[in-house]
């Protein structure tokens, strides 16, 4: 049985999953990895518990996902949130973050169709981001930053958090499209890449373990 019972978290896609478990680690701050998942259609949504195991700790969490609908083979690749329905699992602050992780990770990555992976999950943050504010907000509603850490980066940071900072960083990335293409001709070869540098490195670049296990879903 699982160590923390949690409730519900309500996701758009298998990917906001990912993310949710990134931007919350295990306590000891380890990695989760995936042991095991189920997928319960029998409600009106569709239950996905998966548990986890720290990769650093050997803790194991439960975390019970809720989807609006089963994750098709025909969903985009790699897709977040297709509505305009801002997160219910991430505040603005944790996708700003994440945001900014992997537009960092830009820097460290070789490879063309990497750069275009993390500009596509970069993107796709960028743009759950931009979902929290309302027609007439050039600051984050206050519905929009769920904690006193989120609240207080939002102040530090005011110009970062605001909707015109965010609207011009996703003017100046590549289209959504153009970003798919080159994600999706590449597959096999960015499946290989990942598979063989997650071998070789443990630990210091979890985040490419993380991909891996993202594509067996
Ligand atoms: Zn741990």
């Amino acid at each position: 049985m699982p160590a923390d019972a949690d409730p519900t978290i309500h996701v758009h896609s298998v990917q906001e999953e990912y993310f949710y478990m990134m931007v919350h680690p295990c306590p000891c701050g380890g990695p989760w990895h995936s042991e095991s998942q189920e997928m319960d259609e029998t409600g009106a949504k569709v239950l996905h518990p998966v548990t986890a195991r720290c990769f650093k700790c050997g803790k194991q969490r439960t975390f019970h996902f809720a989807l609006d609908e089963r994750p098709g083979p025909a969903d985009p690749i790699r897709a977040v949130n297709p509505t305009d329905e801002a997160s219910r699992a991430l505040d603005l602050a944790e996708w700003l973050d994440l945001a900014q992780f992997y537009l960092a990770r830009i820097e460290r990555l070789t490879e063309a169709v990497e750069k275009a992976q993390s500009l596509l999950d970069a993107r796709q943050c960028l743009e759950e981001a931009r979902k929290f504010f309302g027609p007439g907000d050039v600051a984050p509603p206050e519905s929009a930053l769920w904690s006193d850490a989120s609240r207080r980066k939002a102040r530090k940071q005011a110009e970062a958090f605001r909707r015109s900072t965010i609207e011009s960083m996703l003017e100046r990335l590549p289209s959504m499209d153009r970003l798919r293409q080159v994600d999706s001709m590449e597959q096999k070869t960015f499946k290989r890449a990942v598979r063989d540098r997650a071998r070789e490195r443990v630990g210091r670049k979890w985040w490419q373990f993380w991909k891996l296990f993202r594509r067996k879903s």
